[in-house]
């Protein structure tokens, strides 16, 4: 990476601003998935070892929309981050101002406070000059850490990057390092798996995929937009009618190098207990029936396809996998992702709900980078430069 990051600098005895991605999912005061909190956790170790005066933690959470939302305070978020470092974590009730300035201030040596939610004032999304002068107040040195966002030029990353020296933590680097650098120079064979609901927001992804990978297979939601296109009935399935001019445009451009599923399990009802059986690919659907999953045997082709790959990279779910009856396909993929990792390929899992599925799955220590962020994750793989990495200090 051509930006500096936490390695190439000191932190001894400096107040140190990081804005970390907590947006993470709440229910009431609960944090119901900590994975963000776990993720941020090595670049505050790396910090705090070097006895920094004071580590400030920045984030935003949700959508408030420069509003104070009560249900959207980062709160819950301090004692789950204590647990995790084996020491206090202060909050401020506001990312800026007097209370927090003096509770800065009143710090223990190498004290850590989090601030609340930057998203409660207006002038963070807008990317506000003043704002973010108001938060560059709070510190000497400014770590950017938050993935998740780094595709957003908001007050809390690219604004403050403008007014002060700014480096990368260690979860940006390793992301980029991931979703960047080992994707335009992959080890072959370079395979992606591409799924979700809607062809019309990967549209860029999947052109900027075709034109690397070795083999693009499709499957989720997605799919039945290409098979529509290609002219069979998919009755009831999800089918986006105003992407199909893409979609044929898009198979016609791709040749051999993108498949879709050979078989699909399709149901009478959009439900978990509705009847479900296995269609052949060729096959039209009866009408009322509708496609929820790729079958066993594009889970059998897929697995056989991906053997031996070196780089696989992975965005979307094969089926409905939320209800029990349509995951078979999108946990498949998993395992075969795993089993391909322990064989030695570089397994890349892009944020969202192909990250969750793996979660689910139980298999997320076995896959080599997981990615934090959804959006940021695709805009990378779009090939695109994220605004928030652009805006740090050069090496
Ligand atoms: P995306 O945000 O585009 O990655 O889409 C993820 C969503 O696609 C998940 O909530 C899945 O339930 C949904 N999905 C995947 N396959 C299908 C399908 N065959 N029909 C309807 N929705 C699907």
């Amino acid at each position: 990476m051509n930006k500096m990051t936490v390695r190439d600098l000191s932190f001894a005895g400096k107040r140190v601003s990081l804005r970390v991605d907590f947006n993470v999912p709440l229910d009431g005061p609960n944090v119901v998935d900590d994975t963000r909190i776990r993720a941020a956790v090595p670049t505050i170790e790396f910090i705090l070892e070097q006895g920094p005066r004071s580590l400030i933690l920045m984030s935003h959470l949700g959508r408030p929309k420069g509003r104070r939302v009560p249900e959207l305070s980062l709160a819950p978020v301090a004692p789950v981050l204590a647990q995790y470092l084996g020491r206090d974590v202060a909050f401020a009730d506001d990312c800026i101002g007097r209370g927090a300035d003096s509770m800065i201030d009143a710090l223990p040596r190498s004290g850590v406070i989090l601030l609340e939610n930057t998203r409660f004032h207006a002038g963070e999304t807008k990317n506000d000059r003043d704002f973010a002068r108001q938060l560059a107040r709070h510190g000497e040195i400014f770590v950017n850490d938050a993935f998740g966002t780094a595709h957003r030029a908001h007050a809390s990353n690219v604004g403050l990057s403008e007014v002060m020296t700014a480096v990368a933590g260690l979860l940006l680097e390793k992301e980029i390092d991931y979703l960047s650098t080992t994707i335009e120079d992959p080890q072959r064979p370079f395979m992606a798996i591409l799924g979700g609901a809607k062809v019309s927001g990967k549209i860029d992804v999947i052109e900027a995929l075709l034109d690397k990978v070795d083999k693009l297979l499709v499957g989720g939601g997605m799919a039945n937009t290409f098979f529509a296109a290609q002219g069979r009935d998919m009755a009831d399935s999800l089918v986006e009618s105003e992407a199909l001019d893409i979609a044929r445009d898009l198979l016609a451009k791709a040749g051999n190098t993108l498949l879709l599923p050979i078989d699909q399990r399709i149901a009478d009802a959009f439900d978990n207990g509705a009847t479900h059986r296995i269609l052949d690919a060729a096959a039209d659907l009866p009408s009322g029936w509708q496609s929820l999953d790729i079958g066993p045997a594009t889970i059998d082709l897929y697995a056989r396809e991906l053997s031996g790959a070196k780089t696989i990279v992975w965005n979307g779910p094969m089926g409905v996998f939320e209800m029990p009856a349509f995951a078979a396909g999108t946990f498949g993929i998993a395992e075969v992702l795993a089993n391909e990792t322990a064989k030695g390929a570089t397994t890349i899992v892009g944020g969202g709900d192909s990250a969750a599925a793996v979660e689910q799955a139980g298999l997320a220590d076995q896959i080599s980078h997981i990615s934090t962020g959804g959006g940021a994750s695709l805009e990378l793989l779009e090939g695109k430069t994220l605004p928030a990495l652009a805006a740090l200090a050069d090496r």
